[in-house]
């Protein structure tokens, strides 16, 4: 009987409907825990953000918050669920390269702890708000290190003319917002912060970021006299989606970062002192399971198609990325291969793949595909395409299982609409 996190896949299925997203909330408790306890330094204060974006809903950021995680928004829809998740908002990271006057003032509102600063009208408009502000702001600045990590083109973010942040080639622009922030009433200039890239294999790239980040800390304060102690080094860390995929261990990855750091700190006797991570994707990719009912088979002169009862409406990964998944049929995990099938969805459009090319036993109508991998950027990336509503979400665990997104219903579609 095949199980996500103790529970059994029928039963989810028959009681929750399909397509349904299904995490293993102890695979989600046993990652964060590892990310806690090794991102750790005695020499250096240090902190782990979950990037909300990668999933975010009330429950999960209630769970982060047992772990003490700190919380990366980067809209103010996000902003809103942590605050409806009664979390902490002095542990808020606000992200984001175009952020609305309104959103601005609502996290100054909610005493949000940390702005993450993008550019220059940002920094100068920021200022402005901030001399109403009852508190100190928190802020750092995003750069670019000019680093790039990437397993696909679409997901580069450092490249020099990256729409995120500035390039560490363009020091003049980044001195003066930071000069701007150091001269702001109520803002507090805390550092820099850089992001670079997403689903990351090789460990030297976030070294050679720190590197970097570090040198140009200490190049900072020599040539302009200007000190902080934060660097925010930022998400990015690869997870397993197929058997191609080699992700190194979470604790390595972060005791070689933190060693690194470490080195770092006292090779240029830096003024840093906090160093943070930012994961999404790690934390929540491979606890998450997208069930599906098999519909319709259909034979093509070179395919046999699958279809299922989702699609690019609730994962868009492959359309936009050509990301690739493992799947499996529910109950036949230990059957052999029949046969190819290439996994489709109900969207009227042709890029409406799940999977290219899978090997399955015999494949029937009404089975359950599973889908593996797909907790982070699925339901968070969802639409309404062909106006499917979004589907349940829960959380099972050896203990329970409790829904923690209810399906959306046609109603709920269409209640905004005169
Ligand atoms: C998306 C993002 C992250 C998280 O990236 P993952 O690949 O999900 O770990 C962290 N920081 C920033 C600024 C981001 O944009």
């Amino acid at each position: 009987m095949a199980v996500i996190g103790g529970q059994e896949i029928r039963k989810l299925a028959e009681t929750y409907g399909t397509p349904l997203v299904v995490y293993d909330e102890d695979a989600m408790r046993t990652r964060l825990n590892e990310f806690v306890s090794s991102f750790k330094s005695e020499k250096l204060e240090t902190g782990v953000l979950y990037a909300s974006k990668a999933f975010s809903c009330k429950a999960m950021i209630s769970l982060i918050d047992e772990y003490g995680l700190y919380l990366d928004v980067v809209s103010g829809g996000e902003l809103y669920t942590a605050y409806k998740a009664a979390y902490d908002s002095s542990k808020i990271f606000f992200h984001g390269n175009n952020k609305t006057e309104q959103e601005l003032k609502m996290a100054m509102q909610m005493h949000v702890g940390t702005i993450v600063v993008d550019n220059l009208m940002e920094a100068e408009e920021l200022a402005q708000y901030a001399k109403e502000a009852d508190y100190p702001i928190h802020v750092l600045l995003r750069v670019n290190p000019g680093i790039e990590a990437h397993t696909h083109k679409y997901i580069v973010t450092a490249h020099v003319d990256s729409k995120f942040g500035i390039s560490f080639l363009n020091e003049e622009e980044l001195v003066q917002i930071i000069q701007v922030l150091q001269n702001a009433e109520n803002i507090v200039f805390d550092g820099l912060h850089a992001h670079i890239g997403s689903q990351i294999f090789d460990i030297q790239a976030f070294l050679e970021e720190i590197k970097k980040l570090f040198a140009y800390s200490r190049s900072l304060k020599e040539k302009y006299d200007i000190q902080f102690n934060t660097l925010n080094l930022g998400g990015g860390f690869g997870v397993k989606y197929t058997e191609e995929d080699k992700p190194v261990p979470i604790a390595d990855v972060c005791k070689s970062m933190i060693r690194t750091c470490e080195e770092e700190q006292e090779k240029t006797c830096s003024m840093i002192q906090r160093i943070l991570i930012e994961p999404g994707r790690s934390i929540v990719a491979e606890a998450g399971y997208s069930i599906y009912k098999i519909g319709y088979i259909k034979k093509t002169p070179n395919k046999q198609y699958a279809f299922v009862d989702g699609g690019m409406n609730d994962n868009i990964r492959p359309a936009l990325y050509q990301a690739k998944y493992d799947a499996f049929i529910e109950g036949k995990e230990k059957e052999e291969a029949f046969a190819s099938y290439t996994i489709a969805g109900k969207c009227c459009e042709s890029g409406d793949i799940l999977i290219e090319s899978i090997a399955l036993p015999k494949v029937q109508k009404g089975a359950l595909l599973v889908m593996k991998t797909t907790g982070a950027y699925g339901y968070s990336m969802a639409s309404h395409y062909n106006k499917i509503p979004l589907p349940a979400v829960v959380f099972a665990s050896e203990k329970e299982t409790r829904e923690v997104i209810e399906r959306e219903t046609f109603e709920h579609m269409i209640s905004l609409e005169k």
